[in-house]
């Protein structure tokens, strides 16, 4: 009876709308839908985690990536058991992962590197011999196998249907957000293309996790964008000799390259830190972003030639590599990032619609950090659910608002 009323009361079609079914979207709904009876995910192509978190190099960070950045590394170390706990049938371990250090170029040396690995906690210890032989010892300081790990993002998306549906969060597929605006009620009206037709829906706030088209959804809704950096990135998928069929491998610190197993697919990717951004571009006041338009216009001439003769510089064997094709992804990062390599997360609340939030998750393990940000959100406001003020409260996970 109660409940009949309070839906009655209901001015808006849903609680929570999340714009952006990859990865993030869909944990940032997951963990709405603790807080909010109505929850939905707007998805502008025919399946969720199709982008991003698809086309990237699967790998779960403990931390080795990041020497120039203290707290991402320290937040990677901690996410990283967490992550793998909780997709364990998502992960693949099955490899070993070394990470080399570059004589010439690199901005840590093998002595800076062990500090660090120690001062993070993360364990460290020198390659087997047999493995040392397969890298130029002209060209590489050191070689230390380490403990990272590569996720199945078909796998993944698997787990996250399964979640969603137990959930009972809506989705719709094939729908994609094109503005939004706040309406009188104090509401948000979002307008979406669905199968030739614009739908409005009316809720009361609204998660931008579109990565790449984060600017691009603010500007046609004619609010302060985000300044974010794009690149239209390659990654080669490569058939790599048997010897390195069970190996991960990345050169330090940087313009090297890795080669990381690819779990959907049972290759390699092959990344190359000079080679793998094709183009840059930033968003500035007169330039539209139009980042899925760039994905699906600009040529798309492989990098690979020039990639894999610059890595067999390091480590020769890889001219044995088969290329097999690509994967073409738009890298958005925060301009921040450039310096340190850092991979903070935003969220943020847009300064013109407060109940806007831009979200963007520099790494797939960054998830729990959204969580966090999303509890703080939840405890220190004041909001209000259709028509009944109240605080929200102190911790996730017990009752409904
Ligand atoms: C080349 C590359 C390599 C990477 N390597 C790694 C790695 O090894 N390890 C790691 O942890 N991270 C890596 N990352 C980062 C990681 O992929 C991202 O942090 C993560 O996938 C972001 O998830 P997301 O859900 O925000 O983005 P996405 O998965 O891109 O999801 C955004 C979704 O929004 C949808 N969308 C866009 N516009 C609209 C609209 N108007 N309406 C409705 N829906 C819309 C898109 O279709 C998409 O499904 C890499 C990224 C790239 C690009």
């Amino acid at each position: 009876m109660d409940r009949q009323i309070r839906s009655r009361k209901r001015s808006s079609d849903f609680d929570a709308v999340v714009i952006g079914g990859g990865f993030f979207g869909c944990k940032l709904a997951l963990y709405l839908k603790e807080e909010f009876d109505r929850v939905l995910i707007l998805e502008r192509e025919l399946d969720l985690l199709q982008r991003a978190s698809y086309a990237n190099q699967a790998r779960v960070h403990n931390g080795y990536h990041y020497p120039r950045s203290l707290l991402t590394a320290l937040r990677s170390r901690a996410n990283f058991p967490r992550f793998v706990r909780e997709y364990r049938e998502c992960i693949d371990s099955s490899f070993e992962k070394y990470y080399a250090i570059s004589k010439l170029f690199s901005k840590v040396n093998v002595r800076q590197f062990e500090l660090f690995c120690q001062r993070v906690g993360i364990p460290l210890k020198p390659a087997p011999p047999q493995v040392q032989k397969l890298f130029n010892s002209q060209a590489i300081e050191g070689v230390f196998q380490t403990q990272e790990y590569a996720f199945d993002s078909t796998k993944l998306k698997k787990r996250i249907w399964q979640d969603l549906t137990k959930a009972e969060i809506k989705v719709g597929l094939n729908s994609q957000a094109i503005r939004v605006r706040e309406s009188h009620d104090q509401n948000i009206s979002v307008y979406y293309l669905s199968k030739n037709n614009i739908k409005k829906i009316k809720t009361k706030y609204v998660f931008n996790c579109t990565y790449a088209s984060l600017d691009q959804i603010l500007k046609q809704s004619n609010l302060p964008t985000v300044p974010l950096k794009y690149e239209l990135a390659e990654m080669a998928l490569v058939e790599v000799p048997p010897l390195l069929k069970n190996k991960g491998i990345t050169v330090m610190c940087g313009p090297f390259f890795s080669l990381m197993p690819f779990p959907p697919r049972g290759l390699h990717t092959l990344s190359h830190v000079r080679y793998t951004p094709h183009y840059y571009w930033q968003e500035t006041a007169d330039l539209s972003v139009r980042s899925h338009e760039a994905y699906s216009q600009i040529s798309r001439k492989t990098n690979y030639p020039f990639a894999i003769r610059d890595a067999a510089r390091y480590l020769p064997i890889v001219r044995d590599c088969q290329y097999v094709d690509s994967l073409w992804e738009v890298k958005t990062v925060l301009p921040q990032s450039e310096t340190d390599d850092s991979r903070p997360i935003l969220f943020q609340q847009n300064p013109k619609l407060t109940n806007f939030y831009s979200v963007l998750g520099g790494k797939i393990d960054n998830i729990y950090d959204l969580a966090h940000e999303l509890d703080t959100l939840l405890n220190k406001q004041e909001l209000e659910v259709d028509g009944d003020r109240r605080l929200f409260r102190v911790s996730r996970g017990s009752s409904k608002r």
